[in-house]
């Protein structure tokens, strides 16, 4: 036994010798990694979102932040005549899909499009921890509120949305409330929300925007190359917290597709990209 330890101990050292953190970054993939449609890497930030305790408290803690925002002004009756509003993304902001993707990485495959509308027409997302709440108490205190989702806005896909809000107890969910779903149009190429978040401001004034990508709140972040997301961040650091409400997504979103600056890229190649763009500090 004690021999087992001292030849294991005598390996990890040899490996931690043999290994320089520079040198490693492009050659960081394995052969398991090659021979695999589903990416690998996704195991932990879904572990993340579905079993880290610190994801919930983020989630109530946004949550706690809109709700002091709808408690400061529901002082004031209306703004210039207008009725206050908020305007929140779905998924991964008041929806939680990580069960979908779960089912992807267990069985091997990447995600696509047949399998989302699949998905999507279920309607059997959970919410989003803190979400159910926050909306019943805005709506209950004059705030309407707008889903504004870049899921496709088709009949069938918007109609699958609401039974599915409707189901865990969202405000603004019945077959009169259409008018508060705003989708993707068919055969929109650009996922910016800017022309859908200025119709809503057009009626109502609009006193926080939640998401979990930085499209879902301002327009400057659409198209952005990571870099200067980063530094747009920086500008408009005095909006986080107040109108501006972002949400933990570990899973997906622009900050990993930034990474990329080619399309279509293999699981090996992203992980040769992903490596490589690592900051070392030693
Ligand atoms: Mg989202």
């Amino acid at each position: 036994m004690k021999e087992q330890i001292l030849f294991c101990a005598s390996v990890v050292m040899l490996y931690v010798a043999g290994c320089s953190p520079v040198n490693d970054q492009t050659q960081h993939a394995t052969d398991a990694k090659l021979n695999t449609k589903a990416d690998v890497e996704s195991v932990l930030s879904l572990l993340y979102q579905q079993q880290a305790a610190e994801y919930r408290a983020l989630c109530l803690q946004a949550y706690n932040i809109a709700k002091r925002r709808v408690d400061d002004v529901k002082k004031n009756k209306n703004y210039k005549g207008k009725r206050f509003a908020i305007i929140t993304d779905l998924d991964e902001t008041i929806l939680d899909n990580s069960g979908s993707t779960a089912w992807l990485y267990l069985h091997d495959s990447a995600t696509n499009y047949p399998f989302l509308m699949q998905w999507w027409l279920k309607g059997i997302a959970d919410s989003v921890p803190g979400s159910v709440s926050f909306f019943n108490y805005a709506y209950d205190h004059g705030v309407d509120v707008y889903y504004i989702s870049n899921r496709p806005d088709t009949d069938v896909v918007v109609k699958a949305a609401m039974r599915n809000m409707h189901n865990l107890g969202f405000p603004r969910t019945n077959d009169s409330d259409l008018s508060h779903f705003l989708f993707m149009k068919p055969k929109t190429k650009f996922s910016s929300k800017e022309a859908r978040r200025e119709q809503v401001e057009q009626m109502d004034s609009v006193i926080a925007f939640l998401g979990d990508n930085l499209i879902d709140l301002d327009s400057s972040f659409d198209g952005k190359p990571k870099d200067l997301r980063r530094m747009d961040v920086d500008k408009l650091k005095d909006k986080w917290g107040d109108r501006y409400i972002v949400f933990p997504n570990a899973i997906y979103g622009d900050w990993e597709s930034r990474l990329y600056d080619t399309p279509g890229l293999t699981i090996y190649q992203k992980d040769s990209v992903r490596a490589a763009t690592l900051r070392v500090v030693l």
